[in-house]
């Protein structure tokens, strides 16, 4: 492990990258702007996102069986 070079982490590819490979900063394998430190877990905004859609097809699926069982 070098301290020197940081650690960079894209989150398109989901893959940390080379900071020598970087092309004018960005990833060379998607050309965005990749983020600088550790990574990062993924964020309580997402998944809170994620929960409230699944909440919502639920509800939605539950509303749907109520319908047909008419
Ligand atoms: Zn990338």
């Amino acid at each position: 492990m070098s301290a020197e070079s940081p650690t960079l982490w894209c989150d398109t590819c989901d893959r940390s990258i080379d900071a020598t490979a970087l092309e004018d900063g960005n990833c060379p394998v998607c050309g965005n702007r990749v983020t600088t430190g550790k990574r990062q877990p993924l964020p309580w905004k997402f998944r809170l996102m994620i929960g409230a859609t699944v909440v919502y097809l639920a509800w939605r699926l539950y509303q749907l069986i109520m319908w047909l069982s008419h």
